[in-house]
């Protein structure tokens, strides 16, 4: 089968290199000149780090990535544990696979690296989907056809549009600003996720070494509404959200220096489909989530390592069983990760006391029993 994907991040890379190890010739089309990630952090549950490991890219992977130890849940205000759960053995022993946190160019650098370099044509944007046959038309006016068009081309999906129709996006009202700063001697190398009234701020190590510490701090900021890795902001305003939080994480913010970068947040609802008799979406094309559950990258994984395993010339059955194995699955962390924006941002009070006294009893979003989160097996 000649399978066209639109889009070179995670996703779309993590299907090229599932689907031409079960067989099908793959061609991406990415828009940018070459392959890249900001310059950020992204944690991989053993979901999807087992994915890459079936994919025999375990070894690369053991390389960039990083197994903290924990996942501390603080208290916004004196950085009291909340609840503290074990990754780095616990979630290997549960799971079959690591936790890790790792720098998002490495990760990008694994999946491209197996593929040759004449599977990808750069710099050229997709302009649509030709209307009655498996074929892309691009920017410079020429059209590509194959088999299956496969639309991994993020959350702004032209395929998407195109195709099923577009599911218009939902804003959070929320905002996240990113950092990364070197590590100090004596870091905290655990997850560290402060939970405070309208924000919160999670924090890891990342990096080979790890080196570097990556900070996500997601604020209320309802009349920003710029969706962009790139788009700045500013150290300053970033402390000023969360004066009075706790020295420790006061601490970590006064060691950001500039660049930070700020992106409004946004979802959209699931969708009812996701294919047409010869396309299909994948990733963030499929089911943009808010980061509040870290799982958006890992599912764009999933989605790769399913549609592999349902490679065949019966392309209405093969896209209908994938379809089956992922899309009440993603509706659900979607649904999950926009609940966490109420969950994790409850003002103190007596719902913020119940909540918090479940995380210390082992119950609300406990990782080891989510089984059906960090067991899934795609395959
Ligand atoms: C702040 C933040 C933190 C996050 N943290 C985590 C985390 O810890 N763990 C996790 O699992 N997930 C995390 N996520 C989610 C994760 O980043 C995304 O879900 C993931 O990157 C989606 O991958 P994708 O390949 O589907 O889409 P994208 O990464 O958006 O890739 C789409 C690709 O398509 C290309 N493209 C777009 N349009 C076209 C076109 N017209 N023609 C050709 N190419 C095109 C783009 O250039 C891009 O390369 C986070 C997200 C955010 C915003």
């Amino acid at each position: 089968m000649r399978v066209l994907v639109t889009g070179g991040g995670i996703g779309g890379l993590a299907t090229a290199v599932a689907l031409r190890q079960a067989g099908a010739d793959v061609h991406v089309v990415e828009k940018a000149k070459a392959f890249g990630e900001v310059g950020a952090g992204v944690q991989l549950g053993p979901n999807a780090t087992g994915v890459l490991r079936r994919l025999g890219l375990g070894d690369e992977l053991d390389e960039v990535g990083f197994a903290p130890e924990h996942l501390y849940l603080l208290r916004w205000q004196d950085g009291a544990h909340l609840a503290e759960f074990e990754l780095a053995n616990r979630m290997l022993a549960e799971y079959g696979s690591p936790y890790y946190t790792l720098y998002r160019p490495d990760l990008i650098d694994i999946l491209s690296s197996a593929l040759p370099d004449e599977v990808t044509s750069f710099g050229v944007p997709v302009t649509g989907v030709h209307p009655d046959k498996p074929a892309i038309t691009l920017a410079d006016g020429r059209t590509l056809d194959a088999d299956l068009v496969v639309g991994a081309d993020g959350t702004h999906s032209i395929v998407r549009g195109a195709t099923v129709g577009d599911a218009p996006a939902r804003f959070s009202g929320m905002c996240g600003y990113r950092a990364m700063m070197p590590i100090e001697p004596g870091e905290d190398l655990n997850v560290q996720l402060w939970l405070g009234p309208d924000r919160h701020v999670v924090a890891y190590p990342v990096g080979r070494g790890p080196n570097w510490i990556n900070m996500l701090c997601v604020v209320p900021e309802p009349d920003w509404h710029e969706e962009s890795w790139t788009a700045p902001g500013t150290a300053e305003d970033l402390r000023a959200h969360f004066d009075g939080w706790s020295s420790k994480l006061t601490g970590l913010l006064d060691r950001v220096t500039e660049p930070v970068y700020r992106w409004a947040l946004y979802d959209r609802e699931p969708l009812t489909h996701w294919s047409t008799a010869t396309t299909t979406l994948l990733g963030d094309a499929a089911h943009p989530m808010l980061p509040f559950l870290a799982q958006g990258a890992a599912q764009s994984i999933e989605d790769a390592a399913a549609l592999a395993s349902v490679l065949d010339d019966d392309l209405p059955a093969m896209l209908k069983a994938y379809e089956d194995k992922r899309r009440v699955h993603t509706a659900r962390v979607q649904r999950m990760s926009w609940d966490n924006n109420v969950v994790y941002h409850l003002a103190d009070g007596a719902e913020q006391r119940k909540r918090d006294a479940d995380l210390a009893a082992g119950d609300g979003f406990h990782p080891y029993r989510m089984t059906w989160l960090y067991g899934s097996n795609p395959f």
